[in-house]
């Protein structure tokens, strides 16, 4: 399962969960990207924090573990450039990909697409307001989670804005954000002597 992960919350994880029950799944792979390109305009958190708070969150986990193959390729994430990297890295694996409603509708705009499917099975997730459609292909698979109406965005806002974001996140993730003083630019200015 591939994303930003800026911070990873519980919409992420019971998805990764859902879809590991559903297709009996051996492992879920999180990948935090490292310069998302779709993001590229955006201020995103530096890819070590957005890792860590990965593995904090999945680490009670035992079928869940993180790679780092996104992170620490150099320029702009691709999935085709992810997909290849985890197939060489396990090549006797079936790969699944992961992925929400609003990132399955814009797939067909992603690097290689046309590859994409060859190197994975795609399973989209319903995501509380948006659309989930197979975008005209029939080996994507559709599923229907537990609706979690949660996003990063809310979640950084809300931390900007002073409010919990607890049970948003896991407990380690919002102590996390506390120590480092993520999405409050203030304290982190503060705490770097900036
Ligand atoms: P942002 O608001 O910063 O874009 P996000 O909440 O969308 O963050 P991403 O890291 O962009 O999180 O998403 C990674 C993947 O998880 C995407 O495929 C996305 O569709 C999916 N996803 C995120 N939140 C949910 C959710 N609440 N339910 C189902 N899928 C989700
Ligand atoms: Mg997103």
């Amino acid at each position: 399962m591939g994303g930003t992960f800026d911070p990873i919350h519980h919409g992420h994880l019971v998805a990764a969960s859902e879809v590991a029950s559903v297709f009996g799944l051996d492992e879920v792979v999180f990948v935090p990207t490292g310069q998302p390109w779709q993001k590229a305009k955006q201020e995103v958190s530096p890819a070590e924090h957005r890792y860590l708070m990965t593995v904090i969150a999945t680490a009670s986990n035992p079928r869940f573990s993180v790679s780092r193959v996104d992170v620490d390729r150099p320029g702009r994430t691709y999935t085709i450039d992810t997909l290849r990297e985890l197939h060489a890295l396990r090549p006797d694996a079936d790969l699944f990909f992961i992925t929400g409603a609003d990132a399955l509708a814009q797939i067909l705009s992603w690097k290689d697409v046309d590859e994409l499917w060859s190197l994975a099975h795609f399973v989209g997730v319903t995501r509380p307001g948006h659309e989930l459609s197979n975008i005209g292909r029939d080996d994507i698979s559709l599923m229907e989670i537990p609706a979690m109406a949660i996003s990063s965005t809310d979640c950084r806002e809300r931390v900007h804005a002073g409010h919990p974001v607890w049970y948003l996140v896991p407990d380690g993730v919002v102590q996390y954000i506390a120590k480092y003083g993520l999405y409050t630019p203030d304290v982190a200015a503060v705490e770097s002597g900036v």
